[in-house]
Protein backbone atom coordinates (compact mmCIF):
# COMPACT_ATOMS: atom_id res chain seq x y z
CA UNK A 1 0.00 0.00 0.00
CA UNK A 2 1.41 3.44 -1.24
CA UNK A 3 0.82 5.00 2.04
CA UNK A 4 2.28 8.38 1.25
CA UNK A 5 -0.70 8.52 -1.57
CA UNK A 6 -3.35 8.16 0.88
CA UNK A 7 -1.31 10.82 2.68
CA UNK A 8 -1.32 13.31 -0.05
CA UNK A 9 -5.29 12.58 -1.10
CA UNK A 10 -6.42 13.63 3.16
CA UNK A 11 -3.43 16.74 2.89
CA UNK A 12 -5.28 17.89 -0.66
CA UNK A 13 -8.67 17.44 1.72
CA UNK A 14 -7.85 19.43 4.97
CA UNK A 15 -6.30 21.95 2.71
CA UNK A 16 -9.28 22.56 0.24
CA UNK A 17 -11.57 22.24 2.81
CA UNK A 18 -9.60 24.34 5.42
CA UNK A 19 -9.52 21.40 8.03
CA UNK A 20 -7.22 22.47 10.70
CA UNK A 21 -9.06 20.85 13.77
CA UNK A 22 -9.83 17.25 14.60
CA UNK A 23 -12.41 15.86 15.16
CA UNK A 24 -14.12 17.49 11.67
CA UNK A 25 -18.05 17.15 10.99
CA UNK A 26 -17.67 13.89 8.65
CA UNK A 27 -21.68 14.61 7.09
CA UNK A 28 -21.15 18.45 6.86
CA UNK A 29 -17.16 17.82 5.26
CA UNK A 30 -18.90 15.80 2.45
CA UNK A 31 -21.89 18.02 1.97
CA UNK A 32 -19.81 20.88 1.13
CA UNK A 33 -17.70 18.65 -1.28
CA UNK A 34 -21.05 17.94 -3.08
CA UNK A 35 -22.00 14.60 -2.20
CA UNK A 36 -25.75 14.03 -0.62
CA UNK A 37 -26.00 11.60 2.71
CA UNK A 38 -28.44 9.55 2.90
CA UNK A 39 -29.79 7.31 6.36
CA UNK A 40 -30.59 3.63 5.31
CA UNK A 41 -33.72 4.05 7.50
CA UNK A 42 -35.01 6.69 5.14
CA UNK A 43 -34.85 4.87 2.24
CA UNK A 44 -37.95 2.58 0.57
CA UNK A 45 -37.78 -1.00 1.92
CA UNK A 46 -36.48 -2.10 -1.72
CA UNK A 47 -33.49 0.45 -1.74
CA UNK A 48 -32.93 -0.32 1.75
CA UNK A 49 -32.79 -4.18 1.27
CA UNK A 50 -30.19 -3.09 -1.82
CA UNK A 51 -28.15 -1.50 0.45
CA UNK A 52 -27.44 -3.50 2.86
CA UNK A 53 -26.91 -6.26 0.00
CA UNK A 54 -24.43 -4.01 -0.81
CA UNK A 55 -23.07 -3.19 2.44
CA UNK A 56 -24.01 -3.16 6.22
CA UNK A 57 -22.03 0.17 6.82
CA UNK A 58 -22.39 2.55 3.58
CA UNK A 59 -22.49 2.00 0.02
CA UNK A 60 -22.05 5.28 -2.88
CA UNK A 61 -24.04 5.40 -5.82
CA UNK A 62 -23.56 8.87 -8.13
CA UNK A 63 -22.70 11.54 -5.41
CA UNK A 64 -25.25 9.68 -2.83
CA UNK A 65 -23.49 8.12 0.24
CA UNK A 66 -25.83 5.87 2.15
CA UNK A 67 -25.06 4.96 5.79
CA UNK A 68 -26.52 2.80 7.94
CA UNK A 69 -27.59 4.89 11.25
CA UNK A 70 -28.51 1.98 13.15
CA UNK A 71 -24.10 1.89 13.88
CA UNK A 72 -22.87 3.27 16.04
CA UNK A 73 -21.96 7.06 15.56
CA UNK A 74 -17.80 6.39 15.67
CA UNK A 75 -18.50 3.27 13.41
CA UNK A 76 -20.51 5.44 10.74
CA UNK A 77 -18.08 8.29 11.21
CA UNK A 78 -15.25 5.70 9.94
CA UNK A 79 -17.90 4.32 7.42
CA UNK A 80 -18.28 7.64 5.81
CA UNK A 81 -14.51 7.57 5.35
CA UNK A 82 -14.29 4.88 4.02
CA UNK A 83 -16.63 5.84 1.45
CA UNK A 84 -14.47 8.88 0.53
CA UNK A 85 -11.38 6.82 0.73
CA UNK A 86 -12.79 5.01 -2.16
CA UNK A 87 -13.46 8.46 -4.06
CA UNK A 88 -10.24 10.09 -3.52
CA UNK A 89 -8.37 7.33 -4.35
CA UNK A 90 -10.32 6.05 -7.41
CA UNK A 91 -9.48 2.95 -5.76
CA UNK A 92 -12.03 -0.05 -4.74
CA UNK A 93 -9.20 -1.86 -3.04
CA UNK A 94 -10.63 -2.35 1.33
CA UNK A 95 -7.59 -1.88 2.49
CA UNK A 96 -6.67 1.22 1.07
CA UNK A 97 -9.79 2.88 1.79
CA UNK A 98 -9.94 1.96 5.72
CA UNK A 99 -6.32 3.50 6.14
CA UNK A 100 -7.97 6.23 4.39
CA UNK A 101 -10.38 6.51 6.86
CA UNK A 102 -8.44 5.83 9.83
CA UNK A 103 -5.93 8.39 8.96
CA UNK A 104 -8.31 11.18 7.99
CA UNK A 105 -9.79 10.68 11.23
CA UNK A 106 -6.52 10.63 13.30
CA UNK A 107 -3.38 10.88 11.60
CA UNK A 108 -0.14 9.51 12.77
CA UNK A 109 1.12 13.31 13.28
CA UNK A 110 -1.74 14.35 15.67
CA UNK A 111 -2.06 11.08 17.58
CA UNK A 112 1.83 11.49 17.90
CA UNK A 113 1.41 15.34 19.47
CA UNK A 114 -1.73 13.92 21.52
CA UNK A 115 0.65 12.45 23.59
CA UNK A 116 -1.99 9.60 24.27
CA UNK A 117 -0.85 5.92 24.17
CA UNK A 118 -3.83 4.65 26.01
CA UNK A 119 -6.38 3.25 23.72
CA UNK A 120 -9.79 4.45 25.00
CA UNK A 121 -8.22 8.43 25.41
CA UNK A 122 -7.53 8.16 21.47
CA UNK A 123 -11.12 6.84 20.44
CA UNK A 124 -11.97 9.76 22.39
CA UNK A 125 -10.23 12.79 21.59
CA UNK A 126 -10.42 11.84 17.79
CA UNK A 127 -14.48 10.43 18.03
CA UNK A 128 -13.54 6.77 16.25
CA UNK A 129 -14.08 3.85 18.10
CA UNK A 130 -11.67 1.26 20.06
CA UNK A 131 -10.69 -0.41 16.73
CA UNK A 132 -9.97 2.56 14.51
CA UNK A 133 -8.01 3.94 17.58
CA UNK A 134 -5.73 1.02 17.75
CA UNK A 135 -5.26 0.64 14.06
CA UNK A 136 -4.28 4.73 14.37
CA UNK A 137 -1.87 3.95 17.19
CA UNK A 138 -0.56 1.29 15.76
CA UNK A 139 0.15 3.05 12.67
CA UNK A 140 1.26 6.18 14.46
CA UNK A 141 4.33 4.18 16.32
CA UNK A 142 5.10 2.86 12.95
CA UNK A 143 5.26 6.35 11.48
CA UNK A 144 7.22 7.70 14.61
CA UNK A 145 10.17 4.78 14.07
CA UNK A 146 10.30 5.69 10.24
CA UNK A 147 10.85 9.44 10.90
CA UNK A 148 13.56 8.62 13.60
CA UNK A 149 15.46 6.91 11.22
CA UNK A 150 14.56 8.47 7.89
CA UNK A 151 12.92 11.79 8.53
CA UNK A 152 9.61 13.35 7.58
CA UNK A 153 8.66 13.00 3.91
CA UNK A 154 7.46 15.62 1.73
CA UNK A 155 3.63 15.20 2.64
CA UNK A 156 4.53 14.74 6.30
CA UNK A 157 6.03 18.26 5.86
CA UNK A 158 3.37 19.40 4.09
CA UNK A 159 0.79 18.11 6.81
CA UNK A 160 2.95 19.51 9.28
CA UNK A 161 2.91 23.03 7.70
CA UNK A 162 -0.69 23.08 7.29
CA UNK A 163 -1.82 22.41 11.17
CA UNK A 164 1.44 24.78 12.21
CA UNK A 165 -0.04 27.29 14.16
CA UNK A 166 2.12 30.65 13.67
CA UNK A 167 0.80 32.29 17.22
CA UNK A 168 2.29 29.07 19.31
CA UNK A 169 4.48 27.85 16.73
CA UNK A 170 3.49 24.36 17.23
CA UNK A 171 1.22 21.82 15.48
CA UNK A 172 -2.15 22.14 16.91
CA UNK A 173 -5.41 19.85 15.63
CA UNK A 174 -7.02 21.03 18.52
CA UNK A 175 -7.95 23.99 21.15
CA UNK A 176 -10.14 23.84 24.30
CA UNK A 177 -10.47 26.46 26.97
CA UNK A 178 -9.58 25.33 30.66
CA UNK A 179 -12.78 24.70 32.05
CA UNK A 180 -11.44 26.87 35.24
CA UNK A 181 -9.36 29.38 34.04
CA UNK A 182 -10.15 29.65 29.86
CA UNK A 183 -5.94 29.19 29.97
CA UNK A 184 -6.02 27.05 26.18
CA UNK A 185 -5.25 23.81 26.13
CA UNK A 186 -3.54 22.36 22.77
CA UNK A 187 -3.81 18.94 21.73
CA UNK A 188 -5.72 17.89 24.59
CA UNK A 189 -9.33 16.35 26.00
CA UNK A 190 -8.35 17.25 29.26
CA UNK A 191 -10.85 19.43 30.72
CA UNK A 192 -8.20 21.81 33.06
CA UNK A 193 -4.83 23.37 32.49
CA UNK A 194 -1.84 22.14 33.83
CA UNK A 195 -2.07 24.75 36.38
CA UNK A 196 -5.56 24.19 37.43
CA UNK A 197 -5.47 20.28 37.03
CA UNK A 198 -3.64 20.07 40.63
CA UNK A 199 -4.99 17.66 43.82
CA UNK A 200 -8.38 19.61 44.52
CA UNK A 201 -6.37 22.30 46.56
CA UNK A 202 -8.62 25.97 46.00
CA UNK A 203 -10.93 24.33 43.34
CA UNK A 204 -14.24 24.47 45.10
CA UNK A 205 -16.96 21.55 44.97
CA UNK A 206 -19.12 24.28 42.82
CA UNK A 207 -15.97 23.81 40.22
CA UNK A 208 -15.66 20.82 40.56
CA UNK A 209 -19.63 20.01 39.34
CA UNK A 210 -19.00 22.72 36.69
CA UNK A 211 -15.75 20.94 35.71
CA UNK A 212 -18.04 17.82 35.30
CA UNK A 213 -20.69 19.47 33.42
CA UNK A 214 -18.32 20.44 31.08
CA UNK A 215 -17.02 16.98 30.46
CA UNK A 216 -20.63 15.49 30.06
CA UNK A 217 -21.04 18.24 27.81
CA UNK A 218 -17.83 17.45 25.96
CA UNK A 219 -19.37 13.89 25.43
CA UNK A 220 -22.77 15.22 24.10
CA UNK A 221 -20.97 17.25 21.35
CA UNK A 222 -18.47 14.78 19.89
CA UNK A 223 -20.80 12.24 20.29
CA UNK A 224 -22.34 13.89 17.26
CA UNK A 225 -20.91 12.57 13.81
ZN1 LIG B 1 -15.21 -0.25 0.69
ZN1 LIG C 1 -6.76 26.43 34.16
Amino acid sequence: MDYDKIKYAIYLIYEKYAINRLPFDCIGLLETMGFSCKKYSHLSESKYEACLRLSEDACTLGNEIFYNDKKSKRRIRFSLMHELGHLALDSQDEAEANNFASTILAPSMAVYYSKLSNIREISNIFNISLECAKYAYETCEKWVYSVKHYGMTDVDWKIYNHFYDEEVRKFVFKITPCAYCDTLIYNSNKPLCECCDKPVSNISRFDRQRIDFINAENSWLYGGI
